[in-house]
């Protein structure tokens, strides 16, 4: 089993040194992961907001990984990224982003306009929206993102209900139009784990949206959004189960920005 979405101190807000996610990862028995740190934000305002690695720290990131890659060589180490994704940013992200080889990169919707909807701190804001409104905008965002070819996957899919918000009606519409642009561009979806631990208490992507993406034949790979090292693998036997049942037979991983296809075995579980 994978987990693409791990995090480390230099984002400002997780715990714990790289090498010791490794550690953790090893410990569960897990044949691969990828390193997903928040990338520099631009104006480079991320570390002191404790969102993101300052511009600097960015290869420094890069060597780590390379480095952890040469000395555990009982799991294989990817190296990835993830980034906002914001219209007036992608430029930004695109000059950045072609400065190291990745072996992948998450793109991520986090803001709506200026709006950091799952920010615990800009909650309250969601008091004077029309969640309706908010539910299509970020959707609009999400295609906007894969269109930008900037992205392998696309990250925790429905974060948008990070705080249990939800739409007056039915969304299928919507997801189909997303569906869609997902497979024209090419990107995966992540299974993320992280919802479980937030107030909407279930995983990123709902079965019933994971079921779109299956009927419209997108891959997968797994993420636990780790900000610890005791979150690596975190709920995975869920996340495998949810898969499963949503009809997929197979995810995905990545190498040099390359992906292959691997058969699910949904009762290998890990023990965490
Ligand atoms: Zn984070
Ligand atoms: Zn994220």
């Amino acid at each position: 089993m994978i987990d693409y979405h791990i995090h480390t101190n230099r984002c400002g807000h997780a715990d714990g040194e790289a090498v010791d996610y490794v550690r953790a990862a090893i410990n569960l028995g897990l044949d691969e992961i990828g390193f997903n740190d928040h990338l520099p934000l631009r104006g480079d305002s991320g570390k002191e907001l404790g969102l993101a690695m300052a511009l600097n720290e960015l290869p420094d990131y890069v060597n780590d990984v390379m480095e952890l890659r040469k000395s555990f060589p009982e799991i294989r180490i990817k190296l990835g990224v993830e980034a906002d994704y914001t219209p007036d940013t992608e430029s930004y992200t695109k000059a950045l982003l072609t400065k190291h080889d990745f072996d992948y990169v998450t793109g991520s919707v986090h803001y709506i306009g200026e709006w950091a909807f799952d920010h615990p701190g800009e909650r309250k804001k969601w008091d004077n929206k029309d969640v309706d409104l908010v539910y299509k905008e970020y959707f609009e965002l999400l295609r906007k993102s894969a269109r930008t070819l900037l992205f392998d996957i696309i990250g925790h899919c429905d974060l948008v209900k990070k705080f249990g918000n939800r739409p007056s009606h039915e969304l299928l519409d919507d997801l189909e139009e997303t569906a869609k642009v997902f497979k024209e561009c090419g990107v995966a979806v992540e299974i993320n784990t992280s919802g479980l631990r937030k107030p909407v208490h279930e995983i990123y992507p709902s079965y019933e949206i994971l079921k779109v993406y299956k009927r419209f034949d997108i891959p997968v790979v797994f993420g636990s959004d780790a900000h610890t090292p005791d979150e690596v693998g975190r709920d995975f036997d869920k996340a495998t189960t949810l898969a499963a049942e949503a009809g997929y037979d197979e995810y995905v991983t990545f190498e040099n920005r390359t992906m292959k296809s691997h058969k699910l075995d949904s009762g290998k579980s890990i023990h965490c």
